[in-house]
């Protein structure tokens, strides 16, 4: 049997899915931080600053660049990612075989493509935030609102020259007037957090199917290692860890890095998310004739 087939299989089969999405999904459906034409076409006014593609802004740091261009780029970014990029097909397919199931998704991803694509929002945790909201810098509440109308303006009146916004167009507090800043955990974080933890509290001697889709190594304690442990804890869990990156990691047995603890009940698939989950659709239509 193929790792593929296993995999239909034990999705087919389980009680519980979880899915863990990292930033490889999103590349697989066509949102790469790393596509220089896309910068060039979406980000002309970085690309002027010598910057090549969207991975290199990732975790600028708050000394390097003024308020006003700090905002320039959330605005240019945000804008992007979360409405010029459209919802990805490949998330409404993901959604789709998990479709009558009772699953939950974790995702490091903060650009709403799940919600975009209209998962049920009880069973998503998106664990980095996202990119929506919008706080006050000085914290002089709890609250967060949604950032769209202000980043809008900020596009609206953005010096293309400089690349900054002006004082003037700032966006600013509801509450106090002082500066607001990108708020990635709205109000709900909590909430949405203890959903995950009843999930998995859930799964305890049910046949638990865990797929890990496209999870690297920058926050490697968001999904991949809890994902082992949970694997490790639940001896009715099987966690399929789908990445085709990373090659020079692969041990001699072709694995990304699965622990020993759990490699009976792990199996590494080295191929695009994009790939398998078409792969999977196909056996679904294939068994639903
Ligand atoms: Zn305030």
């Amino acid at each position: 049997m193929s790792d593929l087939d296993f995999l239909f299989e034990k999705l087919e089969s389980a009680d519980k899915v979880l899915v863990g999405a990292g930033a490889g999904l999103s590349a697989a459906a066509g949102l790469s931080y790393f596509d220089t034409a896309v910068f060039d076409k979406y980000y002309p006014d970085v690309r002027r600053l010598g910057y090549r593609c969207q991975y290199e802004l990732v975790g600028i740091r708050d000394d390097e660049w003024s308020v006003g261009r700090k905002w320039a780029w959330w605005a240019t970014h945000v804008n992007y990612v979360r409405y010029i990029f459209p919802a990805a097909e490949l998330y409404s397919k993901l959604l789709g075989l998990l479709d009558g199931k009772d699953y939950f998704v974790v995702t490091s991803n903060a650009d709403r493509q799940f919600v975009r694509n209209g998962i049920d929002e009880n069973r998503l945790f998106e664990f980095q935030g996202n990119y929506d909201n919008m706080g006050c810098a000085g914290r002089c509440t709890p609250h967060t609102w949604y950032n769209k109308p202000y980043l809008d303006r900020i596009l609206e009146r953005l010096d293309h020259e400089k690349f900054e916004c002006p004082d003037d167009a700032l966006p600013r507090c509801p509450y106090c007037g002082g500066l607001a800043e990108m708020c990635f955990r709205g109000e709900d974080y909590k909430e949405r957090r203890e959903r995950y933890v009843d999930f998995v509290e859930s799964c305890e001697d049910r046949r638990l199917c865990i797929i890990e889709l496209g999870v690297g190594f920058n926050t490697p304690g968001v999904i991949r290692w809890p994902f082992e442990r949970i694997t490790y804890q639940l001896p009715q869990s099987h966690l399929f860890r789908i990445n085709s990156g990373y090659k020079e990691l692969r041990n001699d047995r072709g694995d990304n890095d699965i622990p020993p603890e759990i490699e009976d009940r792990a199996t590494f698939i080295g191929t695009d998310a994009a790939e398998v989950i078409e792969r999977l659709c196909e056996m679904k239509e294939k068994r639903d004739k």
